[in-house]
């Protein structure tokens, strides 16, 4: 059968292939311990699932408008109030199937043949593909452990062509935890407001931040940059909603209609079930979310302090989200290393060690190459203590065995 150019340029997500394989092993009886996609493992909050019931009980079981119903856009905008400072009206926002679905419309909707977006690397895995799924072209920039995996506005201002139209800023990022400050925000806000492209700014790690810092996105300011942002957020990771696939979007309105009629046209709404069920999220008890980053932080010493103990590890504690990211190159010098290539040939490293993780450890980890950099690989540790001082532990053993 012949395939469009647009799906065989693009490959299988690798954090949701990673997680598939580990459960392919599990499902054979094999013992493995995942740290591939990035899901936290408690349940979703009990209020949140009395809101579902709630709603097909009462029938609302029916579609919806293709951009959500307006109790859930209020909730969204009440949102961005109270966390955000943010105002918006209610034709501002939308409701899409999931943080992922959000900026796929949104690319959509954005790019013609040939435009680029910039994208900071190590990036999340699906953000380039998303753009060349678009016809649009990824522009990546890179960043390295010493610039704390933040580009510079120096960077910033060299990658910008009359092709770009937008750039991504995902802070707390997927997959190093990196985190922009207010001043740091700033000094690229001053590059960027000197050309005409949209701020994309993906907060789904938005809550997800430890050492008591607050967050702050590039809409927050000022007026203008506001203006020329949109803002995608989702309940998945806060809320511990990853299944329900609610993500949602705030921006120029003329823009969230294009959405709205992509949207018509594709999914239609989002489940209303999950709508309802987000409404409580957003509107209900915030404290849930605490609790949350009380254990993520617990575990994030457990992992980085861990990963830092196996030769060749030099692991940075990630100031957000749920990732740990350690640099790997010393694992390629070790004397056994050349032996592990012979096992477990290809061009990246860090598919060679994931492979021999995998294998040896029965431990599931993401490639840094699916990030864009070859030098690291990424642990989840949206996962339980347990798992994480085991998982580490096999990990220990079979590194140590390359000395
Ligand atoms: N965003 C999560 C991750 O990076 C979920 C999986 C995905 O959709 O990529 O693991």
């Amino acid at each position: 059968m012949k395939f469009s150019s647009r799906i065989l340029n693009i490959k299988p997500s690798p954090t949701l292939e990673v997680t598939a394989l580990a459960n392919a092993m599990k499902a054979k009886g094999i013992d493995v311990i995942g740290f591939g996609s990035g899901e936290p493992d408690f349940d979703t909050p009990q209020s949140i699932k009395d809101a579902a019931v709630r709603a097909i009980e009462s029938g609302k079981t029916k579609y919806t408008p293709a951009g959500g119903i307006a109790e859930l856009k209020k909730a969204i905008v009440h949102k961005f109030k109270r966390d955000n400072a943010l105002e918006y009206a209610t034709s501002e926002v939308i409701v899409n199937n999931g943080g992922k679905h959000s900026f796929y419309n949104l690319m959509q909707v954005l790019l013609d043949p040939g435009e680029e977006v910039l994208i900071p690397a190590p990036y999340w895995v699906s953000y380039p593909d998303m753009v060349m799924l678009a016809g649009g072209t990824p522009i990546i920039i890179e960043t390295s452990r010493d610039s704390g995996y933040k580009i510079t506005p120096q960077q910033l201002q060299a990658a910008i062509t009359k092709q770009t139209r937008a750039i991504v800023i995902n802070s707390p990022s997927n997959p190093t935890g990196a985190t922009y400050s207010r001043d740091e925000l700033s000094a690229l806000a001053e590059v960027l407001v000197q050309h005409d492209i949209l701020l994309i700014s993906d907060d789904i790690y938005e809550s997800i931040l430890y050492d008591g810092n607050a967050f702050v996105n590039i809409a927050n300011l000022s007026e203008e940059l506001k203006k020329r942002s949109v803002v995608l957020n989702g309940v998945s990771k806060a809320y511990s909603m990853t299944g329900w696939r609610i993500g949602y979007m705030a921006g120029d309105e003329s823009l969230i209609k294009k959405i709205d009629i992509l949207q018509s046209q594709s999914t239609s709404n989002p489940t209303s079930i999950s709508q309802w069920a987000s409404v409580e999220a957003l509107m209900g008890d915030q404290r849930v979310i605490a609790e949350m980053v009380n254990a993520f932080d617990r575990r994030r010493r457990i992992i980085v302090n861990g990963l830092n103990e196996i030769p060749g590890f030099d692991c940075i504690m990630p100031p957000g989200a749920f990732y740990a990211f350690p640099d790997i190159d010393g694992v390629t010098r070790l004397p056994g290393w050349k032996s592990i290539v012979e096992r477990y040939p290809g061009p990246y490293a860090s598919s060679t060690l994931t492979s021999y993780l995998l294998e040896e450890a029965r431990v599931a980890v993401v490639p840094g190459i699916a990030f864009g950099i070859d030098r690291n690989i990424r642990l989840s540790f949206a996962t339980s203590d347990d798992n994480i001082i085991e998982g580490v532990s096999r990990m220990k053993e079979v590194v140590g065995r390359l000395i």
